[in-house]
């Protein structure tokens, strides 16, 4: 699943972000990109919370969307 978020992000996140890309993660573990992802999720949560507001209200509908495309 994909969000687009639009907001700007400070220096942590583009450093987390930068993580989350980098091939180490890609194409590492898996457990090791959840707990990336979980940083970054934290960290917006703290940081960022108009962000995490946002992903919620979009997230039924994403769902929503998906199980409709399923059943196309
Ligand atoms: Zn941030």
């Amino acid at each position: 699943m994909k969000l687009y978020l639009d907001f700007e992000p400070c220096d942590e996140c583009k450093t987390i972000m930068k993580d989350l890309a980098s091939p180490e993660i890609i194409f590492g573990d898996e457990d090791l990109r959840k707990d990336e992802s979980a940083k970054f999720l934290r960290h917006l949560t703290y940081n960022h919370s108009e962000v995490v507001q946002a992903v919620m209200k979009d997230l039924p509908k994403q769902k929503r969307s998906q199980e409709y495309d399923f059943f196309k």
